[in-house]
């Protein structure tokens, strides 16, 4: 395709303008985000057929994954049985037909229209005399589209009303269109990491010529995202702390009174974290530190040595946690600790009344509150304090960088201390982070109950439930955990479907088989567990009712908690030692462990129970297998890692990650160190950006993050 002289682009420019966008199709894509070229050309394929392993409908090799081009007929559907869709087609090219299969995907057949040029891709077998391909993947090629002889094209994610083929020749368009671009990455560097130019990269990671291209860009593009988000990290914290003051506090009497007073003695790892604080938060310089510590380590405890720190010196100190129910849990146990210590607290949250809040808000622009617990509603503007010097940060991967820097920034040169027991690997917390140093806890505090942890089947539920009978008879809790909070209708009436076909289906259509928190508590009350007191907790609960909860489970008005991964979050009730989680597949196994972490807090041993039906599926079985068998939460999400399921490690809240789409947290730790390491030699010889060998890279700069920080700041 020519480009078009008339309008060149740049990637500023609205998608508008890209020829074949009309203005229907642009409201659908502003639905996703792309309003702009650039936001069009970073909407990467998320996967590619790879035609290279293509063949004729009559030589494909029977038991290979093949591609075959031709077109689509004969598309038919049946239903031999009430329940039983059945799709058949055939793709057909000079050499011949191949037949092509669909069971219970009924709404396939919207999409497959007789005459198209299709690309299937699918397993060959051969079935009544004929090539026959089973669910294959059916990818429509545009009707002017010619499918290239090799290479691999790319499916870009699409949505109702734009196809993917209409979206790769849009993508296709606005490359074309596109003039001259400026390469942020100066020529010697890209000369010196082998990198490719700008424009070839987007070209290759949309249309590449091979799966070597198609990596080269990749890592082009990798490398400019991780560079770029390192650049602005540094830059925003040099800019932050110009001219700031940090606190060099001195140990004095909070800190010593706060010792005597605790209940236990601190273990090694504990001692040795706090140690490492009360050293940087003595020294003149902001302390950027992470506390790393297993579920179960006591990082509270740790945290409460820092605020009293802050307190001897005559600053105040924050803390954040995500939840109410965990701010509130702080309050309550770290409050009457520091009262001890001489030290005065509060808890401030979205739920504090109107009045309340008014008064809490002077007492602290006074000083006269030294320390704030409290959630997202630390962040909000008319929260000030007299002079904040600690921010501490707890289950931190829970928020965006601009939350973290939003609680810092209400103070002067505030060091920082995120807690957090979900490892990830050194380089990409350099590239969330920033610098950071490091403070590990593996030790949990002595004599604790052994906590055992068992698969058992959906069909061998009783096992839990005698279980938990048994531990209720003994006054002690437990949680069952399930992973939704309720079924809507739409999915109620897919279930009674589901019911009908009689198919115990795995994957995303069956989620009318998952147990959902709200109809199992009523179910649990009325058949399972008649004389004991059951509640429920979801995360759509009102702050108020979930407080409410959570103080009648820790004071054991309510014996069985069923609940959402609500509970997962540091919640502390020593006499829960039971715990089943329904349905575990359907989570990470960092976020099982994080569950499991919940019970065996007090005297005696707990058990939990993992539902979930492996079958054959042997990779799941290993993956139930893995936490059943260790209780090393660095190994699991070690684990969670190499299955590449990142979202699990990092959760859904690293907003830096926002701007990190290509990279692979798994395989990329070398090229994100290269880029942190080139990072800093920039700026340490030019730390304004303002050479003009770096003019294109601070404009990219301007243009990438120009509007992150109201995204940063959503509340989570
Ligand atoms: P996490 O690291 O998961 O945030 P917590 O700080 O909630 O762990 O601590 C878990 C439990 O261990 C709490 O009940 C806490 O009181 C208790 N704990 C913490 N440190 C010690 C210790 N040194 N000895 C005994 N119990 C401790
Ligand atoms: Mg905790």
């Amino acid at each position: 395709m020519a480009p078009s002289a008339a309008c060149q682009l740049s990637l500023e420019s609205p998608v508008t303008l890209v020829r074949g966008c009309a203005a229907a199709r642009a409201q659908r894509l502003a639905k996703l985000g792309i309003r702009t070229v650039r936001e069009l050309t970073c909407w990467y394929p998320h996967r590619y057929i790879d035609l290279s392993n293509r063949a004729s409908c009559a030589q494909a090799p029977l038991g290979e994954v093949v591609s075959v081009v031709g077109r689509l007929e004969g598309v038919r559907q049946k239903q031999p049985r009430p329940g039983m869709h059945i799709i058949e087609a055939a793709v057909v090219d000079e050499s011949g037909a191949m037949a092509l299969v669909w069971f219970k995907q009924p709404w396939l057949i919207n999409s497959l229209h007789p005459g198209d040029r299709v690309c299937a891709t699918g397993k060959v077998a051969f079935s009544y005399g004929m090539r026959q391909m089973s669910s294959p993947m059916i990818e429509v090629l545009g009707s002017g589209e010619d499918a290239p002889r090799q290479g691999m094209v790319p499916v870009h994610r699409a949505c109702e009303g734009l196809s993917a083929a209409w979206m790769r020749r849009l993508v296709a368009n606005a490359l074309n269109q596109l003039g001259d671009l400026p390469d942020p990455l100066p020529a010697a560097l890209r000369a010196q990491r082998g990198l490719m130019g700008r424009k070839a990269a987007l070209r290759a990671v949309h249309f590449p010529a091979s799966a070597r291209q198609l990596e080269q860009a990749r890592r082009r593009l990798a490398y400019e995202e991780v560079l770029r988000l390192q650049l602005e990290m540094m830059l925003r914290r040099n800019r932050e702390l110009a001219g700031a003051r940090p606190v060099a506090h001195a140990v004095g009497r909070a800190s010593a009174l706060l010792e005597r007073s605790l209940p236990f003695e601190l273990t090694q790892d504990q001692r040795r974290a706090v140690a490492e604080i009360q050293g940087d938060m003595q020294a003149p310089r902001p302390m950027n530190r992470m506390l790393l510590g297993d579920v179960g380590c006591g990082k509270t405890v740790v945290a409460a040595f820092a605020l009293a720190l802050a307190a001897d010196s005559g600053c105040q100190a924050a803390l954040m946690a995500p939840t109410e129910i965990l701010a509130r849990q702080h309050a309550g146990t770290l409050g009457p600790l520091l009262q001890q210590a001489g030290v005065s607290s509060a808890l401030l949250t979205g739920s504090t009344p109107a009045a309340k809040r008014r008064a809490l808000l002077e007492e602290l622009a006074a000083g006269r509150v030294q320390v704030l617990f409290g959630t997202h509603a630390l962040i909000e503007d008319d929260v000030r304090f007299a002079r904040l010097s600690l921010a501490v940060i707890d289950e931190q991967h829970r928020f965006g960088v601009g939350q973290r820097a939003a609680l810092r920034g209400k103070g002067e040169g505030c060091d920082l201390l995120v807690m957090t027991a979900t490892p990830i690997p050194r380089t990409l917390a350099l590239t969330l982070y920033g610098d950071l140093d490091t403070s590990v806890m593996r030790q949990r505090p002595g004599n604790r109950p052994p906590v055992t942890t068992q698969l058992i089947s959906r069909g061998s539920r009783r096992i839990a439930y005698e279980a938990i009978r048994e531990e209720l008879a003994k006054g002690n809790q437990a949680y069952i955990v399930c992973p939704l909070v309720g079924l809507s209708s739409k999915q109620r009436r897919e279930a009674a479907e589901d019911g009908r076909m009689g198919g115990a289906l795995r994957g995303e259509g069956e989620l009318a088989n998952l147990k959902a928190a709200r109809e199992e508590a009523a179910y649990l009350a009325a058949k399972v567990f008649p004389n004991a007191r059951v509640g429920l907790l979801t995360g759509d609960m009102p702050p108020a009712q979930k407080a409410q909860v959570m103080e009648d489970f820790a004071s054991g008005q309510i014996q069985v908690l069923v609940a959402t991964t609500v509970v997962e979050v540091g919640v502390d009730v020593p006499s829960a030692t039971v715990m089943m989680i329904e349905d575990a597949d359907r989570f990470g196994l960092s976020q099982l462990h994080q569950l499991r972490g919940r019970v065996g807090r007090g005297q005696s041993p707990a058990r939990v129970f993992l539902v979930a039906d492996p079958g054959d599926d042997d990779a799941l079985r290993a993956r139930m297998e893995a936490v059943v068998s260790t209780d090393d939460g660095f190994a699991l999400a070690q684990a969670d890692l190499a299955a590449r399921r990142e979202g699990d490690v990092l959760g859904s809240r690293q907003h830096g990650d926002a701007h990190l789409r290509l990279v692979n947290v798994a395989d990329d730790a070398e090229l994100v160190s290269l880029a942190h390491g080139d990072a800093r030699a920039i700026l340490a010889a030019d730390p304004g950006l303002t050479a003009p060998e770096h003019a294109a890279l601070a404009a990219e700069l301007r243009a990438v993050f120009a509007n992150t920080d109201d995204e940063c700041s959503k509340g989570a």
